[in-house]
């Protein structure tokens, strides 16, 4: 279970990003994370690592987040990624692997052969020897959930892994994320188009700094929520 409560965000430049949030998510579920730009889902995900300082508790299976980095995944939104970074798919990949190992150590036949497994999963098998900035969007964010793979978290945290990825990848990463959760993960998406959601995810998170709504998706997915978190202007197609 992921505990928030009461958690303010105050950046730098006094922009308040979280705004006495505070919600409890259990799992195993897939959760969409919903809201406008500038809505403080990123900021979100990012307290729950505890990468941006927060006032407020963040509480995983009861624990400080601190001290069980290593069992919670998380792939950044791609505008903060550096694609140049001159490594192969399955160097890159193998980088789940240190938070387990120890990052002075060398990896074992063992851990290769994880790496080799998740590249089956994500099928980008032929591609371990490709430079990761050769790769197409889709490509690049199979290898990075191949990496959450190799991890083997019990959390993972997802920030926009669909924007400007082709189809098929986007349908091999649901298929799988589906299939983690039926092996006890609890998986936390944030997500921008709202036209997937009711296939996606089974739970719903709508955030606009403070928590609009929360729980199944079939209940929370509502006009009248997606109104206060985006305003009027989101149904002016239909009026
Ligand atoms: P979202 O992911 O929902 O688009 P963010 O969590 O990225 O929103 O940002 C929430 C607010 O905090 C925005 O107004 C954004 O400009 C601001 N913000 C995010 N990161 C920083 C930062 N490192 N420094 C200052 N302001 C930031
Ligand atoms: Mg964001």
């Amino acid at each position: 279970m992921i505990e928030c409560k009461n958690l303010n965000v105050i950046y730098q430049n006094e922009i308040l990003a979280l705004d006495d949030f505070s919600v409890s998510i259990n799992g195993p579920t897939i959760t969409g994370i919903i809201g406008p730009n500038g809505a403080g889902k990123s900021t979100l995900l990012k307290a729950i690592l505890s990468i941006v300082s927060y006032s407020g508790v963040v509480l995983i299976n009861g624990e400080n987040p601190k001290k069980i980095l290593k069992r919670i995944a998380y792939v950044e939104q791609k505008t903060a990624i550096d694609f140049t970074f001159p490594i192969n798919v399955k160097e890159c990949v193998s980088l789940g692997v240190y938070p387990n190992v120890g990052i002075t150590k060398r990896l074992k036949k063992d851990n290769w052969n994880q790496v080799s497994e998740a590249l089956k999963a994500v099928r980008l098998e032929e591609f371990e020897q490709r430079q990761i900035n050769t790769l197409s969007g889709g490509q690049f964010q199979r290898v990075l959930l191949a990496r959450c793979l190799v991890q083997k978290a019990d959390i993972i945290l997802l920030d926009e892994p669909f924007v400007g990825i082709d189809s098929v990848s986007e349908q091999i990463i649901v298929q799988i994320l589906k299939l983690l959760k039926e092996n006890g993960k609890t998986i936390l998406i944030v997500h921008h188009d709202l036209s997937k959601v009711t296939q996606y995810f089974d739970q719903l998170l709508i955030i606009n700094k403070k928590l609009i709504s929360f729980g199944q998706t079939e209940e929370v997915f509502t006009k009248t929520n997606l109104k206060e978190a985006y305003g009027d202007s989101i149904f002016v197609e239909e009026e």
